[in-house]
């Protein structure tokens, strides 16, 4: 079998980041300066690096971002007020509630507060509904990411045999639906799936968001498999702690005719998807702005 490809989630992304930088120009040259406002509720830790990084790649592509960080003990009402106030707020064109949220709070209450408009994360009942009768809506960031990564490897999709594993409503829910947008096959797998192996092994693209690490090898695979591993799972490992995927890397690469690493895969994407709705949703908002 021939190497597999190494497919460069970094590298993608700063092609999306440039090309949302160039648009950002366009926008600001036609009097719109996109902004997003980023909503964190508590101090989990791995939450405050995502809403960093978020914060500098916006700033890195000359979208304004605006951080509202709130103490844990932040009544619903409040948050739910905060997010009236920027849905109303004419210079803030995405809104983005960092998940997971304290427990005290109803996160479905929250996220549905969202303008539909503004829900630059695609998690509004409104956007879900779209995506999945096929609309071009504000679609979830992770699995746009995704599919990026695999029209840019294998080109065109239509045909192809997809295998999605989790069913979430972040990734593997808006995973499939993209997929069967772009004219896959699409099977769903999770936890209570029969037969979960060969199903996986009948694939041309195998997408797995699951949180398990390593659960799929290459016994897994069918030779040329082209092979998306969203999950980050930390583990400790010859006496250190390291972030590992879904899938055992170093296994599937005796089958997959190409696979993303963790990280440096999915991850940078996701960002880079945030910024291309962020620049969508002041479109959205402001559909005159910057036409040619
Ligand atoms: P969830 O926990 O919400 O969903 C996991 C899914 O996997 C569920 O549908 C579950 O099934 C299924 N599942 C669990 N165990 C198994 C198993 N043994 N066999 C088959 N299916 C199983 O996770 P998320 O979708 O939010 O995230 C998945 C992974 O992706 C995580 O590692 C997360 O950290 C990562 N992630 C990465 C992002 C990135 O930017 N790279 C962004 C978002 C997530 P059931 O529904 O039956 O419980």
């Amino acid at each position: 079998a021939s190497t597999p490809l190494l497919i460069d989630g970094k590298a993608a992304a700063a092609r999306v980041l440039a090309e949302v930088g160039r648009e950002v120009i366009a926008l600001k040259d036609a009097g719109l300066a996109p902004a997003l406002a980023v909503v964190l509720v508590g101090q989990d830790p791995a939450s405050q690096v995502y809403v960093r990084n978020k914060v500098l790649r916006a700033e890195e592509c000359g979208i304004r971002s605006l951080e509202h960080k709130l103490p844990a003990d932040t009544a619903e009402a409040d948050l739910l007020a905060l997010i009236h106030t920027l849905n109303g707020d004419d210079s803030v064109h995405g809104i983005l509630v960092q998940l997971p949220l304290p427990g005290h709070i109803d996160e479905s209450r929250v996220l549905q507060a969202v303008s539909p408009l503004k829900d630059v994360d695609g998690f509004h009942a409104e956007n879900v509904g779209g995506l999945s009768q096929g609309r071009d809506v504000l679609t979830p960031c992770t699995p746009a990411g995704c599919l990026r990564l695999l029209q840019d490897t294998c080109g065109n999709l239509t045909g192809k045999h997809a295998v999605v594993i989790g069913r979430s409503n972040i990734v593997g829910k808006p995973m499939a639906a993209l997929l069967l947008k772009a004219h896959c096959t699409v099977t769903v797998v999770h936890s209570r799936s029969a037969n979960l192996k060969e199903l996986c092994r009948q694939a041309d693209i195998v997408v797995a968001a699951v949180g398990r690490p390593r659960l799929v090898d290459a016994e897994w695979l069918k030779p040329g498999a082209v092979v998306i591993d969203v999950g980050i799972n930390r583990i400790e490992e010859d006496g250190r702690s390291k972030l590992v995927g879904d899938v055992d890397f170093d296994s599937a690469l005796a089958h997959a005719a190409a696979i993303t690493p963790v990280p440096g895969g999915v991850g940078p994407m996701t960002i880079a998807f945030l910024m291309k709705n962020t620049l969508a949703a002041a479109r959205l908002q402001h559909p005159a702005a910057g036409l040619p």
